[in-house]
């Protein structure tokens, strides 16, 4: 089903590091509502949704003249100190949409000339590769991180039906190394996978980070249980997989083919 657009007119674009992202002055969502509508996402129940009477994943907001409001606030942010944003919190910059649209690399073209002192970009698609030239003028104030909770295409699709493909996320993650872009994997949450994951993951990235519910949804794991997330475990008999020690499994087989140094846990995986 396509999802509902809706035109905006925010006044701000940048808002305060806050939570899970206190390490950050501020977190920055281009868009309001993400099409992919993930069944695990924890946006479902924040405000921004309950409000709205639509499902979650049937309403994207666009916001218009972003780049402007976005670049006074940026500038004004700058006078005052260091900037280290986070892209994004509550949406997928690189979501279809974006493809028409392009709000997130008119912001990226904003960063570029006023370049912040460290920018996360946080994103599920492919897409984000057609802007490796501005990532790249970022240098190593940037980095990307792809979610790839699964090598799975079953899983994948079992809870995030209307997200990209596995293969072509590691592809993308492949392209911007190659292109000298600082990546990371980030298995978030942590789907059942299969044993061949991390070599998978090793083959595209030198840093992955881990986080599951209980350690990642701020609330030990009682928002994602609101959402009824288990029932999706228990229809394909994997309920093993949602427990606190499933990330462990993981962890150990990341072990094999990365350092300890190159695997972060939870929260440290996002921090600038
Ligand atoms: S891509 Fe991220 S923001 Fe969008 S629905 Fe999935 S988890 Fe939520």
């Amino acid at each position: 089903m396509r999802p509902e657009y809706l035109y905006t007119n925010p006044k701000t674009l940048l808002n305060k590091g806050t939570g899970y992202l206190s390490g950050y002055t501020h977190s920055l969502n281009p868009y309001t509502g993400c099409s992919y509508g993930c069944s695990y996402c924890y946006v479902r129940q924040m405000p921004v949704n309950t409000f709205r009477n639509a499902e979650w994943g049937t309403w994207v907001d666009i916001k218009q003249e972003a780049a402007v409001i976005f670049q006074k606030e940026l500038r004004k942010a700058k006078a005052k100190g260091p900037v280290t944003i986070f892209m994004s919190s509550s949406t997928d910059p690189y979501q279809p949409i974006e493809q028409k649209e392009m709000v997130t690399r008119s912001l990226l073209e904003v960063m570029v000339e006023y370049p912040p002192d460290f920018l996360f970009v946080q994103t599920r698609s492919p897409f984000v590769r057609r802007d490796i030239d501005l990532l790249l003028r970022l240098g190593d104030k940037v980095r990307v991180s792809m979610t790839v909770e699964t090598d799975r295409e079953d899983i994948r699709k079992h809870f995030t039906p209307s997200a990209p493909p596995i293969p072509a996320r590691l592809q993308t993650l492949q392209l911007l190394k190659d292109a000298g872009i600082p990546t990371q994997a980030t298995i978030a949450p942590v789907l059942p996978s299969s044993e061949e994951f991390a070599e998978k993951l090793h083959d595209v990235v030198s840093r992955v980070c881990i986080d599951d519910y209980f350690m990642g949804d701020g609330s030990g794991g009682k928002r994602t249980k609101r959402l009824g997330i288990d029932a999706l475990y228990k229809e394909k008999g994997l309920e093993e997989w949602y427990r606190p020690s499933a990330y462990r499994l993981v962890y150990e087989r990341l072990l094999k083919v990365f350092n300890e140094e190159q695997i972060y846990i939870s929260q440290k995986g996002f921090e600038p």
